[in-house]
Protein backbone atom coordinates (compact mmCIF):
# COMPACT_ATOMS: atom_id res chain seq x y z
CA UNK A 1 0.00 0.00 0.00
CA UNK A 2 1.12 3.44 -0.46
CA UNK A 3 2.71 5.93 2.24
CA UNK A 4 -0.15 8.32 4.09
CA UNK A 5 -1.39 11.24 2.78
CA UNK A 6 0.84 14.11 4.63
CA UNK A 7 1.35 18.05 5.41
CA UNK A 8 4.22 19.56 3.93
CA UNK A 9 4.69 23.24 4.44
CA UNK A 10 6.06 25.13 1.55
CA UNK A 11 6.34 28.68 2.69
CA UNK A 12 5.03 30.47 5.74
CA UNK A 13 1.24 28.96 6.40
CA UNK A 14 1.24 27.56 3.04
CA UNK A 15 1.47 23.70 2.87
CA UNK A 16 0.69 20.86 0.34
CA UNK A 17 -1.48 17.84 1.26
CA UNK A 18 0.49 15.33 -0.35
CA UNK A 19 -1.33 12.05 -1.71
CA UNK A 20 0.63 9.27 -2.48
CA UNK A 21 1.30 7.77 -4.81
CA UNK A 22 -0.65 10.32 -6.62
CA UNK A 23 -2.36 8.02 -9.35
CA UNK A 24 -5.80 7.80 -10.31
CA UNK A 25 -8.09 9.99 -8.33
CA UNK A 26 -5.81 9.89 -5.84
CA UNK A 27 -5.01 13.87 -5.75
CA UNK A 28 -3.31 16.55 -3.74
CA UNK A 29 -4.76 19.87 -2.10
CA UNK A 30 -3.34 22.88 -1.40
CA UNK A 31 -3.84 25.15 2.15
CA UNK A 32 -3.03 29.02 2.05
CA UNK A 33 -3.41 30.18 5.55
CA UNK A 34 -2.97 33.73 7.06
CA UNK A 35 -4.09 35.26 10.66
CA UNK A 36 -7.02 33.21 11.45
CA UNK A 37 -8.31 32.96 7.39
CA UNK A 38 -7.41 29.63 5.37
CA UNK A 39 -8.26 28.67 1.53
CA UNK A 40 -8.17 25.08 0.56
CA UNK A 41 -7.71 24.19 -2.50
CA UNK A 42 -9.07 21.05 -3.98
CA UNK A 43 -11.03 18.16 -1.40
CA UNK A 44 -10.12 14.67 -2.60
CA UNK A 45 -11.92 11.87 -3.87
CA UNK A 46 -13.53 9.53 -1.17
CA UNK A 47 -15.36 11.16 1.92
CA UNK A 48 -12.32 9.10 4.14
CA UNK A 49 -10.31 11.19 2.06
CA UNK A 50 -11.48 14.25 2.30
CA UNK A 51 -12.37 14.01 6.20
CA UNK A 52 -8.61 13.18 6.59
CA UNK A 53 -7.72 16.34 4.97
CA UNK A 54 -10.13 18.37 6.88
CA UNK A 55 -8.33 17.16 10.12
CA UNK A 56 -5.29 17.60 8.98
CA UNK A 57 -5.75 21.22 7.90
CA UNK A 58 -7.22 22.51 10.75
CA UNK A 59 -4.25 20.86 12.68
CA UNK A 60 -2.06 23.47 11.00
CA UNK A 61 -4.66 26.31 10.06
CA UNK A 62 -8.41 27.84 11.23
CA UNK A 63 -11.50 25.80 9.79
CA UNK A 64 -10.86 26.78 5.99
CA UNK A 65 -13.53 29.36 4.28
CA UNK A 66 -12.74 29.60 1.19
CA UNK A 67 -12.58 26.41 -1.20
CA UNK A 68 -10.75 26.00 -4.98
CA UNK A 69 -11.91 23.55 -7.16
CA UNK A 70 -9.17 23.41 -9.89
CA UNK A 71 -11.77 21.92 -12.42
CA UNK A 72 -14.42 19.60 -12.38
CA UNK A 73 -13.23 15.93 -11.78
CA UNK A 74 -14.28 13.91 -8.77
CA UNK A 75 -10.79 13.78 -7.41
CA UNK A 76 -10.38 17.34 -6.71
CA UNK A 77 -14.77 17.72 -5.70
CA UNK A 78 -16.32 15.21 -4.22
CA UNK A 79 -15.12 16.12 -0.99
CA UNK A 80 -16.23 19.87 -1.10
CA UNK A 81 -19.36 18.68 1.49
CA UNK A 82 -16.29 17.79 4.37
CA UNK A 83 -15.76 21.58 4.69
CA UNK A 84 -18.75 23.05 5.47
CA UNK A 85 -19.63 26.42 5.51
CA UNK A 86 -17.23 27.54 3.21
CA UNK A 87 -17.46 29.32 -0.04
CA UNK A 88 -16.56 26.90 -3.05
CA UNK A 89 -15.07 28.77 -6.17
CA UNK A 90 -14.23 27.12 -9.60
CA UNK A 91 -14.88 28.41 -13.47
CA UNK A 92 -18.07 28.58 -14.68
CA UNK A 93 -17.41 25.45 -16.62
CA UNK A 94 -15.96 23.49 -13.75
CA UNK A 95 -19.33 23.48 -12.07
CA UNK A 96 -21.54 23.02 -15.18
CA UNK A 97 -19.67 20.09 -15.69
CA UNK A 98 -20.05 18.98 -12.10
CA UNK A 99 -23.96 19.57 -12.25
CA UNK A 100 -23.98 17.50 -15.37
CA UNK A 101 -22.01 14.75 -14.55
CA UNK A 102 -22.77 14.43 -11.01
CA UNK A 103 -20.84 11.49 -9.26
CA UNK A 104 -20.45 9.53 -12.56
CA UNK A 105 -16.77 8.99 -11.94
CA UNK A 106 -17.53 6.47 -9.18
CA UNK A 107 -18.97 3.88 -11.81
CA UNK A 108 -15.68 4.02 -13.27
CA UNK A 109 -14.14 2.62 -10.19
CA UNK A 110 -17.22 0.65 -8.36
CA UNK A 111 -14.61 -1.03 -5.97
CA UNK A 112 -13.49 2.05 -4.25
CA UNK A 113 -15.09 2.99 -0.90
CA UNK A 114 -16.70 6.25 -1.68
CA UNK A 115 -18.23 7.22 1.26
CA UNK A 116 -21.52 8.99 0.96
CA UNK A 117 -20.99 12.42 0.76
CA UNK A 118 -23.56 15.23 -1.47
CA UNK A 119 -21.96 16.89 -4.37
CA UNK A 120 -21.71 20.38 -3.43
CA UNK A 121 -21.13 22.88 -6.33
CA UNK A 122 -19.33 26.12 -6.42
CA UNK A 123 -21.42 28.67 -5.06
CA UNK A 124 -18.70 31.34 -6.67
CA UNK A 125 -17.77 31.08 -10.12
CA UNK A 126 -15.52 33.05 -12.78
CA UNK A 127 -14.49 32.98 -16.25
CA UNK A 128 -10.91 34.30 -16.39
CA UNK A 129 -9.67 35.76 -13.07
CA UNK A 130 -10.07 36.20 -9.36
CA UNK A 131 -8.20 37.18 -6.36
CA UNK A 132 -9.05 35.34 -3.14
CA UNK A 133 -7.86 37.22 0.02
CA UNK A 134 -7.16 35.21 2.52
CA UNK A 135 -6.86 37.71 5.13
CA UNK A 136 -3.33 39.64 4.14
CA UNK A 137 -2.67 37.10 1.65
CA UNK A 138 -3.58 37.37 -2.32
CA UNK A 139 -4.02 33.95 -3.57
CA UNK A 140 -4.60 34.56 -7.82
CA UNK A 141 -7.08 32.05 -9.71
CA UNK A 142 -6.53 32.07 -13.31
CA UNK A 143 -8.65 29.97 -16.09
CA UNK A 144 -5.05 28.34 -17.95
CA UNK A 145 -7.44 26.07 -20.16
CA UNK A 146 -8.49 24.01 -22.01
CA UNK A 147 -5.19 22.16 -20.56
CA UNK A 148 -6.15 19.11 -18.18
CA UNK A 149 -10.21 19.76 -18.95
CA UNK A 150 -12.03 23.15 -19.72
CA UNK A 151 -12.62 24.22 -16.74
CA UNK A 152 -8.57 24.44 -15.04
CA UNK A 153 -7.44 27.01 -12.39
CA UNK A 154 -4.37 27.36 -11.01
CA UNK A 155 -3.73 29.07 -7.88
CA UNK A 156 -1.01 31.37 -7.66
CA UNK A 157 0.73 33.00 -4.44
CA UNK A 158 2.85 35.77 -5.12
CA UNK A 159 4.18 36.25 -1.86
CA UNK A 160 5.78 32.58 -1.79
CA UNK A 161 5.84 31.97 -5.68
CA UNK A 162 4.40 29.08 -5.06
CA UNK A 163 2.28 27.77 -7.76
CA UNK A 164 -1.31 25.20 -7.40
CA UNK A 165 -1.28 23.92 -10.20
CA UNK A 166 -3.86 21.40 -10.26
CA UNK A 167 -3.78 18.83 -12.79
CA UNK A 168 -2.22 20.53 -15.99
CA UNK A 169 0.83 19.88 -13.99
CA UNK A 170 1.38 16.36 -12.20
CA UNK A 171 4.98 15.86 -10.79
CA UNK A 172 5.97 12.52 -11.77
CA UNK A 173 2.90 10.91 -13.12
CA UNK A 174 1.49 11.09 -17.00
CA UNK A 175 -0.07 13.88 -17.98
CA UNK A 176 -3.41 13.54 -19.19
CA UNK A 177 -5.06 15.64 -22.06
CA UNK A 178 -8.29 13.95 -23.14
CA UNK A 179 -10.44 15.88 -21.95
CA UNK A 180 -8.79 19.02 -22.43
CA UNK A 181 -6.65 20.06 -25.16
CA UNK A 182 -2.74 18.87 -25.65
CA UNK A 183 -1.85 22.40 -27.31
CA UNK A 184 -3.95 24.21 -24.71
CA UNK A 185 -1.73 22.61 -22.06
CA UNK A 186 1.71 23.58 -24.25
CA UNK A 187 0.65 27.14 -24.01
CA UNK A 188 -0.70 27.05 -20.57
CA UNK A 189 2.79 25.81 -19.17
CA UNK A 190 4.14 28.60 -20.93
CA UNK A 191 2.13 30.73 -18.99
CA UNK A 192 2.97 29.48 -16.06
CA UNK A 193 6.95 29.21 -16.63
CA UNK A 194 6.39 33.08 -16.74
CA UNK A 195 5.19 33.64 -13.41
CA UNK A 196 8.18 32.05 -12.08
CA UNK A 197 7.20 29.46 -9.37
CA UNK A 198 9.85 28.95 -7.05
CA UNK A 199 7.66 25.79 -6.00
CA UNK A 200 4.95 23.68 -8.09
CA UNK A 201 1.96 21.71 -5.72
CA UNK A 202 0.66 19.74 -8.61
CA UNK A 203 -3.02 18.03 -8.70
CA UNK A 204 -0.97 14.84 -8.21
CA UNK A 205 2.33 13.51 -7.11
CA UNK A 206 5.31 15.34 -5.06
CA UNK A 207 5.94 18.69 -4.32
CA UNK A 208 8.16 19.89 -6.95
CA UNK A 209 10.11 23.00 -8.15
CA UNK A 210 9.70 24.31 -11.84
CA UNK A 211 11.40 21.71 -13.37
CA UNK A 212 8.26 19.63 -13.29
CA UNK A 213 6.80 22.10 -16.00
CA UNK A 214 9.61 21.31 -18.39
CA UNK A 215 9.11 17.35 -18.01
CA UNK A 216 5.25 17.58 -18.52
CA UNK A 217 6.33 19.81 -21.96
CA UNK A 218 8.69 17.21 -23.18
CA UNK A 219 6.64 14.66 -22.65
CA UNK A 220 3.65 16.22 -24.52
CA UNK A 221 5.81 17.28 -27.22
CA UNK A 222 7.03 13.77 -27.80
CA UNK A 223 3.40 12.59 -28.00
CA UNK A 224 2.32 15.57 -30.70
CA UNK A 225 5.29 13.89 -32.72
CA UNK A 226 4.70 10.63 -32.39
CA UNK A 227 0.88 11.67 -33.21
CA UNK A 228 1.87 13.60 -36.82
CA UNK A 229 4.37 10.41 -37.27
CA UNK A 230 1.16 8.14 -36.62
CA UNK A 231 -1.19 10.19 -38.78
CA UNK A 232 0.79 10.32 -41.44
CA UNK A 233 1.46 6.21 -41.49
CA UNK A 234 -2.38 6.01 -40.39
CA UNK A 235 -2.24 3.97 -37.88
CA UNK A 236 -4.37 4.76 -34.92
CA UNK A 237 -3.60 6.25 -31.51
CA UNK A 238 -3.58 2.41 -29.95
CA UNK A 239 -1.30 1.02 -32.62
CA UNK A 240 0.73 4.24 -32.60
CA UNK A 241 1.31 3.89 -29.04
CA UNK A 242 2.00 0.44 -29.01
CA UNK A 243 4.58 1.33 -32.39
CA UNK A 244 6.50 4.14 -30.50
CA UNK A 245 6.93 2.62 -27.02
CA UNK A 246 6.81 4.38 -23.58
CA UNK A 247 9.28 7.23 -24.18
CA UNK A 248 9.33 9.82 -22.03
CA UNK A 249 6.25 8.08 -20.12
CA UNK A 250 8.55 5.34 -19.03
CA UNK A 251 8.64 5.77 -15.23
CA UNK A 252 6.00 8.18 -14.99
CA UNK A 253 2.61 6.77 -13.08
CA UNK A 254 -0.27 5.87 -14.98
CA UNK A 255 1.85 5.32 -18.39
CA UNK A 256 -1.07 4.38 -20.34
CA UNK A 257 -2.94 8.10 -20.58
CA UNK A 258 -0.18 7.98 -23.74
CA UNK A 259 -2.91 6.06 -25.55
CA UNK A 260 -5.37 8.87 -24.36
CA UNK A 261 -2.97 12.06 -24.77
CA UNK A 262 -2.81 10.57 -28.49
CA UNK A 263 -6.58 11.08 -29.20
CA UNK A 264 -6.71 14.11 -28.44
CA UNK A 265 -3.25 15.01 -30.26
CA UNK A 266 -5.11 13.09 -33.23
CA UNK A 267 -8.23 15.54 -32.48
CA UNK A 268 -5.73 18.37 -32.76
CA UNK A 269 -3.79 17.27 -35.95
CA UNK A 270 -6.90 17.03 -37.69
CA UNK A 271 -7.64 20.55 -37.02
CA UNK A 272 -10.09 19.97 -34.12
CA UNK A 273 -11.45 22.62 -31.69
CA UNK A 274 -8.99 22.76 -28.95
CA UNK A 275 -11.17 21.30 -25.71
CA UNK A 276 -13.68 19.99 -27.71
CA UNK A 277 -15.69 17.07 -26.37
CA UNK A 278 -13.97 13.17 -27.25
CA UNK A 279 -15.91 10.41 -25.86
CA UNK A 280 -13.99 8.67 -22.64
CA UNK A 281 -15.55 5.44 -22.52
CA UNK A 282 -14.24 4.23 -25.14
CA UNK A 283 -10.79 5.41 -24.70
CA UNK A 284 -10.45 4.28 -20.92
CA UNK A 285 -10.49 0.81 -22.69
CA UNK A 286 -8.82 1.47 -24.93
CA UNK A 287 -6.13 2.13 -21.90
CA UNK A 288 -6.83 -1.12 -20.60
CA UNK A 289 -6.19 -2.98 -23.49
CA UNK A 290 -2.86 -1.58 -23.65
CA UNK A 291 -2.49 -2.11 -20.25
CA UNK A 292 -2.83 -6.12 -21.12
CA UNK A 293 -5.94 -6.17 -20.08
CA UNK A 294 -5.90 -5.00 -16.35
CA UNK A 295 -8.22 -2.35 -15.14
CA UNK A 296 -6.77 0.91 -14.64
CA UNK A 297 -4.95 1.28 -10.80
CA UNK A 298 -7.32 3.24 -8.44
CA UNK A 299 -6.06 3.12 -4.92
CA UNK A 300 -8.91 5.97 -4.08
ZN1 LIG B 1 -8.27 15.77 -13.08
Amino acid sequence: MPAEPYLCEVADGVYAYVQPDGGWCVSNAGVVSSAGRTAVIDTAATEARARALHAAVTSVAAAPDIVVNTHHHGDHTFGNAAFPGATVVAHREARREMETRGAALRAVWPEVDWGDMDLVLPSLTFEDRLTVHVADRPLQLRHVGPAHTTNDVIGWLPDARVLFAGDVVMPGCAPFVLMGSLEGTLRALRGLRALGPRTVVGGHGEVAGPEALAEAETCLLWTRDVAAEAVRSGLTPLEAAREAGPGPYAGLRDPERLVANLHRAFQEAAGGVLGAHLPSAPVFREMVEYNGGRPLRCLA
